[in-house]
């Protein structure tokens, strides 16, 4: 018999039968009375949440429509823009910003490791800036950027936009954009949300909405705030056709972040990353991320010696586990395990088991139970 498929690549991860059931209702039409209000519900619920003081939009695309989004309403051509990478996906905003005419400068660092503030900071003072990026979970490398300490920098900058791609962290690693001075905050459904891909979230604050109305007609038409901040007053109106039974699956999300605690759930995710984290390290492999800057959501873990990914990547999704390969210089010598969203302790035993048995069919591992056991130890402290 077939062990059952778990997701466990960093997004889209595993979608809880609630929200499942959400997708499956029949669709209504998108000024339908209980859509309407469902759907000011979910904006509400967001802003709060994530303490925005401007407006959430959570429309149809993905993740880096949002990004795109994100550039398009708080910069100009010709403008400043200070990239702070991490990885792969803080390298996407280079070509995203330069095709809009920006003038880009990067700081990068070696993978596993992050940028420090300070560093940041010289680069602000250098010259003006419009916007700064920064990736809060970059999934190459499973490292989370000190957001709180990088947003106390930049709130020196009153006409720098900080623009935090939560896609990997977003309902998992710890985000306040009051307190942490994020200006927007964009995500995607199918990470820490738990939802099926198709929707992304932006929060604007207050600050960036500003920005927004300060520069006249943008070039950019789907993801001009202007166009949805009507929508988002009032979902009754139409722009473009809203993916209801996606709104209503995120809406669902919400919920059972309201149902858990948002600060719980940032609790439990800490608390299973580190689990995972150690649990790993006792079979002898290794966790790219320094120890400090670790993300919550995702670990990337290098093989030891004399293992073959193809085949153990193999072996795994036959044991009943899908994680995701290695990149760049990485690509062959590592792999990807997300840890985050909707997942329960269930879930993280079977996974370290699944990783036991892989390990011990391609030869590495003998101890079966080792690191189920100092997983179960780390839950239970
Ligand atoms: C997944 C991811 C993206 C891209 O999101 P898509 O939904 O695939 O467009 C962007 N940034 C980060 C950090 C991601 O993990």
């Amino acid at each position: 018999m077939k062990n059952k498929r778990l997701v466990c690549i960093p997004g889209p991860t595993p979608v809880a039968r609630c929200i499942q059931d959400q997708m499956a209702r029949e669709t209504v039409a998108f000024g339908d009375p209980d859509f309407v209000r469902d759907y000011k519900q979910l904006i509400e619920d967001l802003k709060s949440i994530f303490d925005c003081d401007g407006e959430a939009f959570p429309l149809a695309g993905t993740g880096t429509l949002a990004m795109e989004m994100a550039i398009a309403n708080n910069t100009k051509s010709g403008d400043n823009v200070l990239i702070v990478s991490h990885g792969y996906f803080g390298d996407r905003f280079i070509d995203l910003c330069e095709r809009k005419g920006l003038h880009v400068d990067i700081i990068g660092c070696e993978w596993g490791t992050v940028v420090s503030p300070a560093e940041i900071e010289k680069k602000l003072s250098e010259k003006e800036y419009s916007a700064i990026t920064v990736t809060h979970v970059d999934t190459a490398t499973g490292v989370a950027a000190p957001i709180k300490e990088i947003g106390d920098v930049v709130k020196k900058f009153e006409n720098t936009i900080f623009i935090v791609d939560g896609v990997c962290a977003t309902a998992a690693e710890e985000e306040y954009m009051g307190d942490m001075g994020i200006d927007v905050l964009l995500t995607g459904s199918q990470k820490a949300f738990g939802v099926a891909p198709g929707l992304f979230l932006v929060m604007a604050s207050k600050k960036s909405l500003e920005r927004r109305a300060s520069l006249g007609t943008i070039p950019e038409f789907y993801c001009d705030y202007e166009k949805w901040l009507p929508v988002m007053e009032n979902p009754a109106k139409y722009f473009a056709t809203p993916a209801i039974n996606l709104i209503w699956a995120m809406k669902e999300s919400v919920e059972m972040i309201k149902r858990e605690g948002v600060q719980n759930r940032y609790d439990r995710h800490k608390k299973n990353a580190r689990a995972m984290q150690a649990a790993v390290e006792s079979l002898g492999l290794k966790v790219l991320a320094e120890k400090e800057h670790r993300a919550v959501t995702l670990s990337n873990i290098i093989y030891m010696d004399g293992v073959d990914d193809a085949q153990f990547r193999n072996i795994l999704m036959e044991e009943g586990i899908i994680v995701a390969g290695g990149l760049a210089a990485y690509a062959g010598k590592m792999f990807r395990l997300g840890h985050m969203g909707n997942i329960d302790t269930h879930d993280m035993v079977s996974t370290v088991a699944t990783i036991e048995r892989a390990l011990h069919r391609v030869g590495k591992h003998d101890d079966m139970g080792k690191a189920v056991g100092v997983l179960m130890s780390e839950l239970m402290k």
